[in-house]
């Protein structure tokens, strides 16, 4: 069986994809991976399947995160009018030429703007899509439904989701909303919470913002100060006005709304985006080219399986000429195992079991 992952392993260093073939099954869920796991789970059955999931792993302490996590995509796919038709879309391709399939899975198919893209469902600490263009795990995805011309997407909707909560503005002991740039609000929540707080006001253009202090009137008879929203002139009742009691408190509202838009405006700038979705599209070119690549390394896994199921994973990785250095190990997950498996000529398949595996660490290494 040929996943993106073992296929990619192939066109690398063929004593990994040896090494994974043989220790994946012990690999354990890493906590990004069941969070992963549990918000896909969410996506498809619903916000407290999601928050199951997140239970039997032990994190419920992930569980406001999910929660805005869920929320917000929920939300960017109804303001967007995106509808999904079929989640967890499974492929599984069978080749003529070889005993491997190719499998993988599709997050969702859905409907955007009357037509059919593949989605891609991603969690992040930090938003990064620069890749997106050439990302050879959407290429496959597009590759297989052209293969089997299931579906006909456009193309994949990738959507990554910072792994970060949504967090309410601060306001001040004095009933201000607070500017603080470190406050980790987002635009959107601040601005909701600034209209409910100040009213039509803060929409105001600068213009007529600059004028705002024809808005305040001096109630004679009471010395009372209101300052009027021109939007709702025409009703009445108190709710609708601000009272004041002295000219100087005017004049600091008037100071703190100015300085409420501004930050406004600042959040709408600089704040670091939460959720982004890239529409991303595959040429016939990009295509051709990725199968090419497909049947070369499906053709060296065949190999490689076959080594390893005929010779034992000891003797496939000895005759398997490749050295570790620097460079590959700042990057590959099996570097320990490599290591230790080059130093050690003596050791025999039924020693790399689980608890080979589960030394982990510096003391695989001697
Ligand atoms: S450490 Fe380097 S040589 Fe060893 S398996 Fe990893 S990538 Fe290959």
């Amino acid at each position: 069986m040929a996943s993106f992952s073992s296929i990619t392993r192939c066109s690398g260093c063929k004593r990994k994809a040896l090494l994974a073939m043989h220790f994946r099954k012990f690999k354990r869920p890493t906590e990004p991976l069941q969070f992963g796991k549990a918000y896909h789970k969410a996506m498809e059955e619903g916000i407290s399947s999601g928050i199951d999931d997140l239970k039997e792993y032990g994190m419920e302490d992930k569980k406001e995160l999910l929660i805005d996590m869920y929320a917000r995509i929920q939300k960017f796919m109804l303001d967007n009018e995106i509808k999904i038709l079929e989640h967890e879309v499974e492929f599984d391709i069978e080749f003529d030429e070889f005993k491997e399939h190719f499998v993988g899975f599709i997050d969702a198919v859905v409907e955007w703007k009357g037509e059919i893209w593949l989605a891609e469902f991603k969690t992040a600490r930090s938003i990064s899509v620069e890749h997106v263009p050439i990302d050879s795990q959407i290429t496959s995805y597009l590759w297989a439904c052209d293969y089997t011309g299931e579906y006909k997407p456009k193309g994949v909707l990738y959507m990554v989701n910072k792994k970060s909560r949504t967090k309410d503005p601060i306001i001040l002991k004095s009933g201000y909303l607070s500017v603080s740039k470190t406050q980790g609000c987002s635009y959107e929540r601040y601005k909701y919470e600034a209209e409910r707080m100040y009213g039509p006001i803060i929409n105001m253009s600068e213009k007529t913002f600059e004028s705002i202090k024809k808005y305040a009137h001096l109630n004679e008879e009471d010395e009372v100060y209101f300052i009027s929203y021109p939007d709702t002139d025409d009703i009445t009742h108190d709710e609708n006005f601000k009272k004041f009691d002295s000219e100087k408190v005017v004049d600091a509202y008037i100071k703190r709304i100015v300085k409420v838009k501004a930050f406004i405006e600042w959040l709408k700038e600089n704040e670091s985006p939460q959720f982004v979705c890239v529409a991303t599209f595959r040429t016939r070119e990009e295509l051709n080219s990725f199968e090419t690549m497909l049947f070369q390394n499906i053709a060296k896994q065949e190999s490689l399986t076959d080594k390893y199921n005929k010779d034992g994973i000891v003797k496939a990785l000895q005759t398997t000429t490749c050295f570790p250095h620097k460079m590959c190990f700042d990057t590959c997950d099996y570097k320990e195992e490599c290591l230790y498996l080059m130093q050690h000529k003596d050791v025999e398949d039924e020693d790399l079991d689980e608890s080979f595996y589960d030394r982990g660490g510096d003391e695989s290494i001697d």
